[in-house]
Order: structure tokens, then sequence, then C-alpha cells
């Protein structure tokens, strides 16, 4: 007798496999990667979702537990496995796997053990797809300063009492604690600040503005501290790069790139500049005006790196 299937539907056309045009894979399913995952899914950004992860139960589940969404969802195949081959054809390949700051500890601190982790991921990546766009959130590089210019853009907004979307600013550098806040930039309406504020970000500003970068730099220490991990905002920051690439919309983002020469960087570390994003990926560097004493933060960000990095092994 013939199947339901078979009775129900007629093919009308000669099959054909089906080729993904928009894959996203995500490695590693902590918070981290579920929130991104779940950020890509509510924007319908890929068209295959591939998990990959060391936990084999945790990625089961993790997958399960989203098909049950598919209702609800523009992206009809979700796949996971610990083998890389599940990730085959992916045009942007989110890495959050390793491990994760604790109460405390800085991001540079981590460097070494998700350098090894990273020797085991990237290759199998690369094999698998080679002309993915790779999105490194793992720290301590992470997804650049993308995230700490959207908190810095938010509590200029909170202090402004105007929406974060129309107070623009970047926060170049290290993603972390001698990120460096460009108050020089910083506007709202196509209005600087600092015109009307020239001592905006100083220590001689009486309206303390400078508190605000402080205020960025602690975020992730706090929430940390309050619910022992940060997913929701980066899982949405990482939605929003993902758009820019998949949608090839060449828009400028604060993310890491290959710095020296830039600004007298003299050695090669990655720190975050503004750039251009588009489906080839990280394609342009915006060359903002900066002032000395920006300029000179950078420096010293770009040293602080070095000095970590240097003594790595097996780089
Ligand atoms: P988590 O511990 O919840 O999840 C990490 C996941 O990685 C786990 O499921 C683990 O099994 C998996 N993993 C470990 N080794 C792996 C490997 N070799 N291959 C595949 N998967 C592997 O941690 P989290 O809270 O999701 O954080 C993940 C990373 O993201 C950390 O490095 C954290 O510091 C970083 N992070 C970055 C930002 C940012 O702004 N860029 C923000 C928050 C967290």
């Amino acid at each position: 007798m013939a199947t339901v299937q078979k009775s129900l539907l007629s093919s009308v056309a000669k099959e054909k496999t089906y080729t993904p045009k928009n894959k996203v894979t995500i490695v590693g399913v902590g918070q981290v990667g579920m929130a991104c995952a779940v950020s890509v899914l509510l924007k319908e950004l890929p068209d295959v979702l591939a998990l990959v992860d060391i936990l084999e139960d945790k990625l089961e589940g993790e997958k399960l537990d989203l098909q049950h969404g598919s209702l609800f969802l523009k992206t009809p195949t979700i796949v996971a496995n610990k083998d890389y081959s599940v990730t085959a054809d992916s045009k942007l390949v989110v890495v959050t796997g390793g491990v994760r700051q604790q109460e405390g500890e800085s991001r540079l601190n981590l460097v070494q053990r998700n350098v090894n982790v990273f020797k085991f991921i990237i290759p199998q990546v690369v094999k698998n797809s080679p002309d993915a766009t790779i999105l490194v959130v793992s720290n301590p590089v992470g997804s650049g300063t993308n995230l700490d210019s959207a908190r810095f853009r938010y509590l200029i907004g909170q202090k402004l009492d105007i929406n974060t979307s129309s107070c623009h600013g970047y926060v170049l550098g290290e993603h972390g604690d001698s990120s460096v806040p460009i108050w020089s930039g910083v506007n709202v309406g196509g209005v600087p600040l600092q015109s009307l504020n020239p001592d905006i970000g100083t220590d001689k500003d009486s309206e303390n503005w400078k508190q605000v970068h402080k205020d960025v730099v602690a975020s992730a220490y706090d929430v940390i501290r309050l619910k022992g991990y940060t997913n929701w905002a980066i899982g949405m920051s990482v939605a929003d790069l993902a758009e820019s690439i998949l949608k090839n919309l060449s828009r400028v983002h604060p993310v890491s790139t290959m710095v020296k020469g830039f600004y007298g960087i003299e050695n090669e570390v990655f720190l975050s500049l503004p750039c251009v994003l588009n489906a080839q990926g990280l394609v342009q560097v915006v060359n903002q005006k900066l002032t000395n004493d920006e300029k000179a933060q950078l420096q010293k960000s770009a040293e602080t790196l070095w000095s970590i990095q240097k003594d790595l092994k097996d780089l």
C-alpha cells in the first residue's frame, strides 16, 4: 500500500538535491552559542543552521529544542553533530566554543586555553567550508568591540533620554579592559557632543561622561557577577554582524582586524576598528580621524595585547 506521503503528494518537478545558500554554523552550543542561534533564527537569516559541540547530549538536546520551534521559524533545516561534515557549505561560521570568563577574570586570561581549543576547531571548519566567513566570538578577541560599542551607545542614550539607535559612537581597540572610547566621534543627530562639551570623556569634564565608558568596561563583569555569564546582548550583536555578511549589506561595524600599520601600531595584533562587512567578509577599514590621545590609547591597547600574545605557545 502506498504511504500517506506518496498518496498525498504528486511530484511535478524532478527532485534535485538542495544546496544551501545561507547556511550558518555555530560551533559551541553553550550560553553564547545558543543566544547566537536563536538571534539568527529570529532574524530569519539562515536557510540551514548547523550546530557543533563536543558534548553530544547537550548538542542533541539543543537541536531538538530548536527543531520543536519549527512552526515559528523560517529555517527549515536545523542539524547538529560533533563531526564537522555537518557544517559543509556554510556561508558563515560563528565560533563560540571554548572557555568563558569566571567571576572577576579578565578576557585576556582565557587566551592560552582558547588558543588550544581553536587549533582543534578552525582547521575542521576551513576544511568543510573553505569559502565561509569565520566570526570568532570566543574571548579574548571576540567579535571585537561590536558589543562594547552597542553598550556605549545604550548608556549614552540613557544619559540623554534618546533611543540607542540615534546615539552614534564607537569603542575601538581591545574587546575588554583597555578598550578606547572615541569621544571625538560621538554624535546625536549629526551634532558632535564634543562641540557642546569640549572636555567630554576627560578628567576635567564636570558631567563625568568618562563614567559611561567605565560602565561599558564593567558591563560584562557586572552581568557575570549577577547571572554567571553574558549571552543575550552578544547573541543579538552577532546576529547583526551576520545580517551584514549574509545580506551583503556593506555596513560598518567595529570588529577585530589586523591593525599593524594603523595609527602607528607596529606589532601584528588584532584590534577593533570600524570595518565594512559584506558577503565577502571584512573588506575595508574606515580611516577614522582620531585625536592624539585616542591614538595613544589605541597604541596602548595594542601593546597590552602584544604583551600577552608574544608569550603564547604553539600559535
Ligand atoms: P559555555 O561554557 O556556556 O559554552 C562553551 C561551549 O563550548 C560548551 O558547550 C563547550 O562544550 C563548547 N566547547 C568547548 N570546547 C569545544 C571544542 N573544542 N569544540 C566545540 N565546542 C567546544 O560558554 P559561553 O558562555 O557560551 O561562552 C563562550 C565563549 O564566548 C567564551 O570564550 C566567552 O568568553 C565568549 N564570550 C564572548 C563575548 C563577546 O563579546 N565576544 C561575550 C560573551 C562571551
